[in-house]
């Protein structure tokens, strides 16, 4: 079938799959062209499928010669229907690994539940042994908790007081001015429960009991902090307080972790355009104004030459620069004081007529296309495809 882009808001409801293989070749051609990372050999990636958690399995598969097995939930193909770009993804990165000689198996299923652990854990214990390192890369708005039923949903908002603030709808550039209520009853608790870290510690509890962590064995969790601009709906709103619940659950999977010589560590990774990050109200403006000011400095990144860059210099280039916080900064050139400085004016007069031309809304809107496997250089969208892809390790 010909597929088109069918978006809705800061959705694509369908994929494209040679796209999708594009984007995922063009991954793993910047990981190579990097060279050889003294990394991790057996890696678990959860959330593996789009953004920081695909672009993680890639380093790791391809920098390091590591076998991975990635956890994600995606929809599949279906006759006449587009899988989502994670399925296309992954069945596309499990392609070039095997042909490459590499180990790498998937989990398509909800992350967050007993039986999905248990499936990757049987998994592991068969065909790895154990694990030196576990990404955990997971953007949800939804968590069933595993041990109570419960369902919670995460919410964006601010915290104590109303936030108004401008915002753009990259489709069209209409520069607006956005109100958003302050969280209430629940709210906090919620989001706290879906993006904080408590499934990671079930997830680190759960593989150190059953010994297949590695001695020594690593494990990350991706954050976020962000300027004082988007600070009322990022870090000190709903999401931020999940953030520093997952910060601070890294001290204590550390402590869990010291018999074993493991220990975990958050990274704090840049802004960018991911099916999650599109979500939030404001920051696609303010990532549109950030990429115009880091592309002029020549010190833009994407997903890949984040974490290529996290693996080779901060995790395994033996030098974690942390913070006072203890927190790994792979976002020190997105806050670098001349960026920033250079953001805030900006925002001062971005407004729909010359946001085309102070921003880069035109990068934001390619890279959001591009998430879906649409716009991808060298592609031909009037060509035929088959939509039923499928990823090779579940056949
Ligand atoms: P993303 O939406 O691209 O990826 C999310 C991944 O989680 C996908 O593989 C998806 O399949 C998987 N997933 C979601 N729900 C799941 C479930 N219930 N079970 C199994 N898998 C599930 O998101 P992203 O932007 O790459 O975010 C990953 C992490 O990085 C998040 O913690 C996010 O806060 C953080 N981060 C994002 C940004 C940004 O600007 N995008 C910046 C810094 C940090």
């Amino acid at each position: 079938m010909i597929i088109e882009p069918r978006t809705r808001g800061f959705i694509c409801l369908t994929a494209h799959p040679t796209g999708c293989e594009q984007n995922v070749i063009n991954q793993i051609a910047y990981v190579k062209s990097k060279g050889a990372i003294n990394g991790a050999k057996k890696v678990l990636v959860i959330g593996s499928s789009t953004g920081f958690g695909l672009a993680s399995r890639i380093s790791s598969a391809f920098g390091s010669d590591a076998a991975t097995i990635g956890v994600f939930f995606d929809k599949p193909s279906a006759p006449e229907k587009t899988g989502s770009a994670g399925y296309y993804n992954t069945a596309a990165f499990e392609k070039h690994a095997h042909a490459a000689g590499l180990y790498a198996k998937s989990i398509n299923g909800d992350a967050f539940l007993n039986e999905i652990k248990r499936q990757t854990m049987d998994m592991i214990k068969e065909d790895l042994g154990q694990v030196d390192l576990v990404i955990y890369s997971l953007a949800s708005p939804v968590r069933t908790h595993p041990d109570t039923g419960e369902r919670f949903k995460s919410v964006l908002k601010p915290i104590g007081g109303v936030f108004s603030n401008k915002t753009v709808d990259f489709h069209t550039g209409n520069v607006t001015e956005i109100s958003i209520n302050p969280a209430e009853g629940d709210d906090i608790a919620n989001t706290v429960a879906v993006m904080g870290g408590e499934d990671w510690k079930m997830w680190m509890d759960a593989l150190k009991a059953e010994n297949l962590l590695s001695e020594g064995a690593t494990t990350v969790a991706y954050s976020y902090i962000g300027p004082s601009l988007t600070e009322a709906v990022y870090r000190k709103g709903t999401i931020g307080a999940a953030k520093d619940d997952l910060e601070a659950t890294a001290f204590t999977i550390s402590d869990d972790l010291k018999s074993i010589g493991g220990k975990a560590y958050v990274s704090v990774n840049k802004a960018l355009v991911t099916q999650a990050s599109s979500a939030i109200p404001v920051i696609p403006l303010y990532i549109s104004l950030l990429y115009k000011i880091m592309k002029e400095k020549g010190i833009h990144e994407g997903c890949i030459e984040q974490i290529q860059r996290l693996y080779s210099e901060r995790l395994f280039g033996g030098d974690l620069s942390l913070d006072a916080k203890g927190r790994i900064r792979i976002d020190d050139w997105e806050m670098r004081d001349d960026v920033q400085a250079e953001v805030s004016k900006l925002w001062e007069i971005a407004a729909t007529e010359n946001l085309s031309e102070i921003g880069d809304l035109k990068g934001y809107s390619d890279d959001f296309y591009n998430l879906f496997g649409f716009k991808v250089e060298g592609v031909d969208y009037d060509k035929d495809v088959n939509e039923m892809v499928e990823i090779p390790s579940e056949h």
